[in-house]
């Protein structure tokens, strides 16, 4: 699953490099340059991240991220602060407002990149290009694809993104409102027995190779993947 990065800066030139190197290294971004459009950015498409400057015209990224933080659709939203502040005071405003990271201008693009993945890890794991296998079943986000054993399979894309995130986190049971938010995202206008639907086509897609066993319901609960152990990929 392509992560998609908000990036809320009002310098163009900064913002042009940032969302040029996002690009090149596979995401997906949105340019915000100030305080309105990044508040209508963020409740129109919920982003993975929010790359979020510090001084804006018509406010700060300080109190954006309080804002984000008080809200329970936002309040996990990753946040990287970027700033040309960079002395011990503002660093420690800017995780006590709810930034989970600190990038301080003038940044390297490798720096800047290595962060966002370590952040994507740890709050999105959904959006890792890492490969995942389990129990023979193997899918790749990197080349989207999917295989159980030496056979492959087909999956729509909606498909793909549930089963990764099953993938990621195994042998817990995932009720269908906490997997519209982490599948979906945006699922204010979406029933729940959508998922139902999806996990049906899942299971289609897994029974050409016979192995859709490995999504199980569990009655009144949910749904969840069962891995005998950790995921096997070396995370
Ligand atoms: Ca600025």
């Amino acid at each position: 699953m392509q992560a998609r990065i908000l990036i809320v800066e009002d310098e163009s030139s900064i913002a042009e490099l940032i969302a040029v190197n996002l690009r090149h290294a596979g995401y997906d971004y949105v340019i915000a340059d100030d305080v309105d459009m990044a508040i209508a950015e963020v409740e129109r498409l919920l982003p993975d991240m929010v790359l979020l400057d510090w001084m804006l015209p018509g406010g700060s990224g300080l109190s954006l991220a309080r804002r984000w933080r008080s809200n329970p659709r936002t309040a996990q939203l990753p946040i990287i602060l970027l700033t040309a502040r960079g002395d011990e005071p503002d660093k420690v405003a800017g995780l006590d407002a709810g930034a989970d990271d600190y990038i301080v201008k003038p940044f390297s693009v490798q720096e800047m990149l290595a962060r966002i993945r370590a952040l994507l890890r740890r709050k999105k794991p959904e959006c890792s290009q890492d490969s995942v296998t389990i129990s023979g079943l193997r899918l790749d986000p990197a080349t989207y694809a999917v295989s159980y054993g030496d056979t492959p399979l087909k999956l729509g894309p909606t498909e793909f993104r549930l089963l990764h995130y099953l993938m990621r986190h195994p042998n817990r049971i995932h009720n269908r409102r906490q997997l519209l938010d982490k599948v979906w995202g945006d699922h204010v206008f979406i029933e729940e027995r959508t998922v139902d639907v999806h996990i049906k086509r899942l299971r289609e897609s897994l029974s050409t190779a016979r192995c859709e066993q490995l999504i199980e319901t569990v009655r009144g609960a949910g749904y969840r993947l069962c891995a005998p152990s950790k995921p096997d990929d070396g995370l």
